[in-house]
């Protein structure tokens, strides 16, 4: 355990350092199973493909942002590691405080209001009151009005501010975010040029665009040099992550270098293929082995998110002869959180074709598997990953690595595109929104849309209603937007402004 923590803390400094702008913080702290992750991905408005405790699964520090009312903010869930261990929890607990007390500006406590208050939220509660941060106590799963009166009741943690809150159906988010946006120091942020059009290219965008208010730009990850890509080999331990790095770079010299900002042992290894640089991130990460099976899978988690950080591609390899297994779906879970683009490579599919003299596959026994079956079950077990392009890859023979670097290629490039207001509005219009399986009080009526950011490509909707956008209604409009622009690889991201507020 000391040796993921400690890994988890490193990767936590690195992120810090390599984030230059300093956002106000907001530290979601609380014992395990109250609600935190969920209230994290409501207020970060990722999917919630990975809530819930799987055994053998570590959630480290996660870090996202969040806007509010114009103003932005960083967000960290503590959450932390969690011990499969009942008698480690006070460590986790008082490590928990610690992170919160020492960076945040402002902490939100979440408690489960549905049940009694247990010796980990005292404890943790009496080491946040003594630190002296501005505090919140978030009593959730306050589903139903009539539940919220109760939230009354945990007034005697000795938190002045208290509110009831439902993280899953998104009730008392918005009170809560106006008292603790109350506290946040103002911040000028600033934006990378990256995302930044010019003013002419604004004009222009303008022009053919309807009349509006001019939108913020959104960030987007990091900075780009169109001529390099990151890559990010991620997927559990003896998918072949370190067989298929070798088979990228092996063919070629690799350049080897240092990570900026690092002073461990993080190298990066550049290929140069026609005039487009393939780094591929942390190879020392990517080829260290846990010592036990349950170390190498936590390690593998904490690799995939760190790996993630500092990539725009990732390859998500799975193992061919196992299929998609929970950690797998797990790891493909933050590569859809993280918006990065995502290959699926299946690796290892000499395993799965190879014939014997009587003609008889030599891998268990059972006959050849057919792509297209296999395709359709990995797609079955990845669904959120459907944009994802997927490969079958024999890393140890060297078969099929050419296409990789093809596929990343064009990935990079479609994550980047840009499609203008006017091209948007054509779009909208062709739309036939009936078709959407949205019952009629989550609808919303867009007046217009327009991108906001590349990578991932981002859509700013101006609507009628002040509402997070129903799960299927994103789908369709997701999908409408690949049919007509493509955007393979990349996940869309989209953002409400509602005309009135209600
Ligand atoms: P964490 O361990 O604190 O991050 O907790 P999770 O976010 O993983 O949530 C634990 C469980 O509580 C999950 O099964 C969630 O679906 C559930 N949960 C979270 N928020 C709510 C809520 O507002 N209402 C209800 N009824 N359940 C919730
Ligand atoms: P990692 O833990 O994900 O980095 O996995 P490794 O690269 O160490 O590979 C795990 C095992 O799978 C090693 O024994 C490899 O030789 C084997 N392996 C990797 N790729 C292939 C492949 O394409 N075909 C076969 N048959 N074995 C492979």
């Amino acid at each position: 355990w000391r040796e993921v923590e400690l890994l988890a803390s490193q990767m936590a400094t690195e992120t810090e350092s390599a984030d230059a702008r300093q956002l106000p913080l907001i530290a979601i702290c609380g014992r395990p199973n109250v609600g935190k992750s969920t209230l994290f991905n409501r207020l970060t408005g990722s999917r919630r493909s990975i809530v819930g405790d799987e055994p053998g699964i570590t959630r480290d520090r996660i870090y996202g942002e969040i806007e509010w009312m114009g103003r932005d903010a960083r967000i960290v869930d503590t959450g932390g590691v969690i011990p499969d261990d009942e008698a480690l929890i006070p460590s986790e607990i008082f490590r928990q405080a610690q992170v919160a007390l020492d960076e945040a500006d402002a902490i939100v406590m979440v408690v489960d209001g549905r049940t009694e208050l247990a010796s980990p939220d005292m404890e943790l509660s009496r080491l946040l009151l003594r630190g002296g941060k501005p505090l919140f106590l978030a009593v959730n799963k306050m589903d139903t009005e009539s539940m919220q009166v109760q939230a009354e009741n945990f007034r005697r943690l000795g938190f002045r501010n208290v509110l009831p809150i439902s993280a899953e159906h998104g009730s008392g988010i918005g009170d809560l975010l106006d008292e603790v946006f109350d506290i946040l120091p103002e911040m000028e942020t600033e934006e990378p040029e990256a995302t930044m059009l010019t003013a002419e290219e604004e004009m222009a965008e303008d022009e053919d665009g309807p009349d509006f208010a001019p939108v913020r730009r959104l960030r987007s990850h990091g900075e780009y040099d169109s001529k390099e890509t990151k890559i990010a080999i991620i997927g559990r331990p003896n998918v072949g992550k370190s067989t298929l790095l070798n088979a990228l770079t092996g063919t070629q010299r690799a350049i080897v270098s240092p990570i900026a900002g690092t002073t461990r042992d993080a190298v990066d290894e550049v290929v140069e293929r026609g005039g487009h640089s393939f780094r591929f991130v942390d190879t020392a990460g990517i080829r260290r082995k846990g010592k036990t099976k349950l170390m190498a899978e936590k390690l593998s988690v904490i690799m995939a998110r760190k790996h993630l950080e500092a990539a725009d591609v990732s390859l998500l390899v799975i193992d061919a002869t196992e299929g998609v297994a929970a950690l797998d779906a797990n790891i493909g879970g933050y590569a859809h959180e993280s918006g990065r683009s995502v290959i699926i490579v299946v690796n290892k599919w000499d395993l799965m074709t190879k014939t014997g003299p009587d003609g008889m596959r030599l891998f268990d026994g059972k006959p050849p598997s057919d792509q297209k079956v296999y395709e359709q079950q990995v797609r079955d077990a990845l669904k959120y990953l459907d944009y994802a392009p997927l490969l079958f890859i024999s890393a140890a023979d060297g078969k099929n690595i050419e296409s990789v670097f093809k596929k990343v290629e064009l990935v990079a490039r479609e994550r980047r595109k840009r499609v203008t207001t006017g091209q948007m509005n054509r779009f909208l219009e062709r739309v036939d929104f009936q078709k959407a399986s949205v019952p009629m009080n989550k609808r919303v009526r867009i007046y217009y849309m327009t991108q906001a950011a590349v990578a991932p490509p981002t859509f700013v909707l101006f609507t009628d209603k002040d509402v997070k956008l129903h799960f299927s209604f994103e789908r369709f409009l997701g999908n409408q937007i690949r049919d007509s622009f493509g955007f393979i690889g990349s996940p869309i991201w989209f953002k409400i402004k509602a005309r009135n507020k209600k």
